[in-house]
């Protein structure tokens, strides 16, 4: 511990000759918020950690920096002396021994964020970690084709931090008289004359906690914990498969009992609805994925199916209008599919071939569907019959005949043949 503090000192020595700029540290703006900052800090205590980096001091030193430029600029009363007065302000003001901007561990400080005892679990830190906590998050087909930046809420267990996890409104909590802060005592029970067992129980008094605390938070009401809602960045990257898992270490419920596990997020697709604004509406949103393929139905009438001569603009998720069209006299077969190179799914970087830097695509399937009128007016049908009548007794085939079938019914040989 002793050795750690030196440590911990002679780091701020370094940090205060380097006297590098909070909001640059910290990879904020200066007029963050009190939010941004902690959501920085959250993201770079993680990257920076020595249990994540063992070995690497530069990586520690930052670590250190980090937790220092946090406190000072999540405390109003510090940020407006560092803002107007910068290090040497702060220097003074920690001489002057005033109070706010109070310094914690940086391990300490970490472990309000992510509980424990600031050192990872699992990750050679030996410390416990709590259960990992699995999400769905549905995004519209959109966002996989063109990708983006969004957000989304979770509501999960917080290290209260009015108490800062203590579980204590004045920040006292008393080692319990009774089981010497143990959590249990020993109790010995004669099975027999001469013959006694001893049995660890739990202590009555601190109900197992070995700790007692006077004044409970009222925040938490001494629990140490919050359930409350936390908004996190997701970043849908362009041509994701579909129920990809995203890990966001350490983001799981947290609780000053282990350090936080995992949230995993599962990606999966909306089902396509028709929205209100323009890019909503698009026929891209209808568009079905299979893997990097995209498939759509594109419905022709009789006339354009047989005859030709027509052209149709579908727009792809992108926004793009894609042109289908045949000439007059190209005929397009029901259920025919058309195949339009690198129009599907971009392909997502992670699964390109080694060494493709390329962006690329897989196809857009067109399944032509025609439909036959079923109602027709009557002089039109009468113009089509009479169209139909002249031609058939011309060229007109009679199919049956031609596939040479009978013309009427075939008497079957009798079940019992003569052998
Ligand atoms: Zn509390
Ligand atoms: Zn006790």
């Amino acid at each position: 511990m002793l050795l750690r503090l030196c440590l911990f000192l002679a780091c701020m020595c370094m940090v205060v000759l380097a006297a590098e700029d909070f909001y640059k540290l910290l990879e904020i703006k200066k007029d963050a918020s009190e939010r941004e900052i902690k959501k920085s800090y959250r993201k770079l205590s993680k990257k920076y950690h020595p249990d994540k980096n063992p070995g690497d001091e530069s990586a520690h030193d930052k670590f250190v920096a980090v937790a220092e430029a946090y406190e000072i600029l999540v405390d109003e009363e510090t940020r407006r002396i560092y803002d107007q007065y910068g290090h040497d302000g702060i220097e003074q003001h920690k001489r002057g021994g005033q109070r706010g901007g109070q310094h914690h561990d940086p391990f300490d400080l970490f472990s309000r964020f992510f509980g424990g005892s600031g050192h990872f679990g699992g990750h050679g830190g030996g410390q416990r970690q709590g259960p990992n906590m699995e999400v769905r998050v549905a995004v519209p087909l959109r966002d996989f084709y063109n990708g983006r930046k969004t957000e989304f809420t979770v509501e999960k267990q917080a290290i209260c931090s009015a108490c800062e996890g203590t579980g204590s409104a004045d920040g006292h909590v008393e080692s319990c008289t009774q089981c010497g802060g143990r959590g249990a005592r020993i109790q010995r029970q004669q099975l027999a004359p001469g013959l006694f067992q001893q049995v660890q129980v739990a202590c009555d008094k601190c109900a197992g906690k070995g700790k007692i605390i006077k004044k409970p938070c009222p925040i938490c009401s001494g629990s140490r914990v919050v359930r409350e809602p936390e908004t996190h960045e997701l970043h849908v990257e362009k041509g994701m498969p579909k129920g990809v898992r995203i890990t966001y270490e350490n983001e799981a419920d947290e609780s000053p009992d282990y350090v936080a596990g995992d949230l995993i997020v599962h990606l999966v697709e909306t089902e396509p609805a028709l929205g209100t604004a323009d890019h909503e509406r698009t026929d891209g949103t209808f568009f079905r994925r299979r893997g990097k393929d995209l498939f759509w139905r594109e419905v022709l009438s009789l006339r354009e199916a047989w005859m030709g001569d027509w052209t149709r603009n579908i727009t792809h998720l992108d926004g793009r209008v894609i042109q289908l069209s045949r000439k007059r006299g190209e005929v397009v077969q029901p259920n025919t599919v058309e195949v339009l190179k690198d129009e599907g799914m971009p392909i997502w970087y992670q699964q390109l071939p080694e060494g493709t830097h390329d962006e690329l695509f897989g196809d857009l399937h067109i399944e032509y569907v025609v439909v036959l009128p079923d109602q027709m007016d009557k002089p039109m049908e009468k113009d089509f019959w009479s169209t139909w009548e002249k031609w058939r007794k011309k060229n007109g085939l009679k199919l049956d005949k031609e596939l040479g079938r009978p013309e009427g019914p075939i008497a079957m040989p009798s079940g019992h043949d003569e052998l």
